[in-house]
């Protein structure tokens, strides 16, 4: 006979390898922005599970896309290709500069497949000697060991023995030292046309602008992680539509599946065809259901209105944040852009912005953190004003609670 196990937070701690550190509380049901917990409780969701539920909590439109692709057909791998495959693909290189499409199931894997496709073109075209990566610090592209080291934060990627080769780490929007440190044996230049984890910062205009010209000086390739600024997020479909800059590879997920593990990397015909038949792959990568679920997000967030609803959405939790920081004095500054918002802490606050989420997780808000001194904002792209209105309260009275 089995004996129920009770499910609760110390189950966690049981059972789960330690690597995450999860709030009190277990979400067991969400509807658009709201989530309830085992107690019944009530949150506002302003996580958005981490930049990935665009469309918020069980969506209709996704439900159905997902329940009448799982009554079809699940899986085939790519031994055969599939129907919600090759139609997703179609859709992302109309809405994209791109003209050919990878499926993986993660950011980690789209950017996998970013940086082997760099080093293969340059290898094919100019040798060998071609395979520096130039990243910049505070930069995040997954967790997979490759993706990691170019990461630029050295405290996820040591403490696990010799890294990949050849990767350099720069200052994000300084010209000068990527001026200097570019080269012929430059293979590719990988960014976040804003960057999410490492505190939500922008890029501006002209260095944007300076590293796609310095790629193309060098022949190196620029390669555009837009896993958390992709799909809408920034009130462009991808923000290097709004940068006016145009990578040779971008890497897509997060948002992408709206809550369904997907990732995919984009680029042009001159660069796929440097992975032919058996250089790359993946067993789940352009699966069924996967493919179905974001054919049904890509509709839905690419239409006009879902973005420019994004950058309304946007402004009216900044004037919110504004007016609690005028109330408690405890924001720096205020930045990103569209549904991708963070609020860097002042003096007093240094190091509180956990502090901050877990007060607000208790107040009934779901939020995040980029580092120890941002607050993160990332809710779904058609969360309601009277949810964000609702959510802001909350984070008042968080913040009320710790002054
Ligand atoms: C989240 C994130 C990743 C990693 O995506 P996973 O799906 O966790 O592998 C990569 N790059 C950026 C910019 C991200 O925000």
């Amino acid at each position: 006979m089995t004996v129920k196990t009770n499910v609760d937070r110390s189950l966690f701690d049981e059972v789960m390898v330690p690597c995450y550190s999860p709030m009190d509380f277990i979400p067991v049901k969400g509807q658009g922005s709201r989530v309830w917990d085992q107690q019944g409780r009530e949150y506002i969701d302003f996580a958005g599970g981490i930049a990935v539920s665009c469309l918020g909590h069980c969506h209709p439109a996704m439900v159905q896309a997902l329940t009448e692709q799982a009554n079809k057909l699940w899986h085939l791998s790519n031994i055969m290709t599939n129907e919600p495959a090759l139609r997703l693909a179609k859709k992302l290189t109309e809405i994209s500069f791109a003209e050919k499409v990878f499926f993986a199931n993660s950011g980690a894997e789209a950017n996998e497949a970013a940086l082997k496709l760099a080093r293969r073109y340059a290898t094919d075209n100019f040798g060998p000697e071609k395979s520096e990566i130039i990243a910049f610090y505070q930069g995040f592209h997954g967790r997979t060991f490759f993706t990691v080291t170019v990461g630029g934060q050295s405290t996820y990627s040591d403490g696990f023995g010799p890294k990949p080769g050849n990767i350099t780490h720069l200052p994000y929007n300084d010209i000068s030292a990527l001026q200097a440190q570019i080269s012929d044996r430059t293979c590719a230049v990988i960014m976040e046309p804003l960057q999410g984890e490492g505190g939500i910062v922008s890029p501006s205009a002209e260095f944007a602008q300076a590293v796609r010209e310095l790629c193309d000086k060098h022949n190196a390739l620029l390669i555009f992680d837009e896993v958390q600024t992709g799909n809408g997020r920034t009130g462009d479909f991808y923000a290097y539509q709004g940068i006016g800059v145009t990578p040779d590879i971008l890497s897509t997920a997060k948002s992408l599946g709206g809550g369904f593990p997907i990732g995919a990397m984009l680029t042009t015909d001159k660069l796929a065809k440097h992975l032919s038949v058996g250089t790359h792959g993946s067993t789940y990568g352009g699966n069924p259901l996967a493919c179905a679920v974001a054919e049904a997000v890509v509709d839905i967030v690419s239409q006009p209105e879902t973005l420019a609803g994004v950058t309304e959405r946007g402004e009216w939790i900044r004037q919110g944040l504004a007016k609690i920081n005028d109330k408690y004095q405890v924001f720096k500054e205020i930045r990103g852009k569209g549904l991708l918002v963070g609020a860097e802490l002042n003096e007093q606050w240094q190091g509180r912005a956990r502090d901050i989420l877990v007060a607000a997780g208790q107040q009934g808000l779901m939020m995040l953190v980029a580092g120890a001194s941002v607050i993160r904002i990332t809710p779904s792209l058609i969360i309601s004003q009277q949810e964000i209105e609702l959510g802001l309260e909350k984070l008042d009275q968080a913040i009320a609670s710790l002054v």
